[in-house]
């Protein structure tokens, strides 16, 4: 199953980046595998998945070991101050930076680990109240507070856009944090460089390509639906 869903979403990104006249080699695809097994994990792995993102340190450092090591972990979800710690020296990207504090756990954590944490900067482009992320017109201010802490490089900005039925209602949100990205690009921040734009899920991945993202993060489309007890979430 996992195969042909693949296939099928590779097809489909193939296709948003035709469309778009984009090169192929600049989208980057991050199977979802929270609340998946390392079975499954492992077939995506062998069909040639490299990148995988989770949303919760517990299930990193449960699934890190034993998995390969030449995964690319990207940590997608909130993140606790307190768990950085657990994270910093796994994790190849943090996306969901979201306020100063935050940064501060993950500079004096990078620096103690030796490692320089690249992080995106999680917008809540919509300004949804149930969702994490900074508001847009927050997003600079941030950036430039953020960009002095050393061990730190932000490399670009993540959404996560509401759920809808048709993947076009997003296209202004994507369009949004997309000028956004070239808006603080412009501003030349030292040791800030807007390259990655990480946005689209299952829902709407194709219209996000549409719309500039570097990463799409995609789990349903490729492991099935997650299911939590008997509640199926998506
Ligand atoms: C779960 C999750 C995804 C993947 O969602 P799907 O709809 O299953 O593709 C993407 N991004 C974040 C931040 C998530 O938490």
């Amino acid at each position: 199953m996992i195969k042909e869903n693949l296939e099928n979403v590779r097809k489909n990104i193939n296709d948003a980046i035709a469309r778009s006249s984009r090169d192929a080699e600049d989208v980057t695809l991050i199977a979802v595998s929270k609340t998946k097994p390392v079975e499954m994990i492992k077939e995506a792995y062998d069909l040639g998945i490299r990148d995988f993102g989770e949303n919760k340190v517990q299930e990193i450092t449960d699934k890190y070991p034993r998995l390969p090591d030449d995964i690319k972990w990207h940590l997608i979800g909130h993140l606790q101050t307190n768990k950085v710690k657990y994270i910093i020296d796994k994790v190849c990207m943090i996306h969901s930076v979201d306020s100063y504090k935050l940064a501060e756990e993950i500079s004096r954590q990078a620096v103690k680990h030796n490692v320089t944490a690249d992080i995106l900067i999680e917008v809540n482009v919509a300004g949804e109240e149930s969702k994490f992320g900074v508001l847009p017109e927050d997003a600079a201010k941030l950036c430039e507070m953020i960009s002095i802490l050393p061990g730190i490089h932000i490399r670009g900005l993540m959404t996560v856009a509401p759920y809808v039925e048709d993947a076009e209602e997003n296209r202004p949100v994507f369009c949004a944090l997309r000028q956004l990205f070239v808006d603080i690009g412009a501003k030349n921040i030292d040791n800030v460089d807007m390259e990655c734009l990480s946005m689209g899920m299952s829902g709407d991945y194709t219209v996000a390509i549409e719309e500039g993202a570097t990463f799409v993060r995609v789990g349903t489309n490729i492991f099935g639906q997650r299911e939590y007890g008997n509640r199926v979430e998506r």
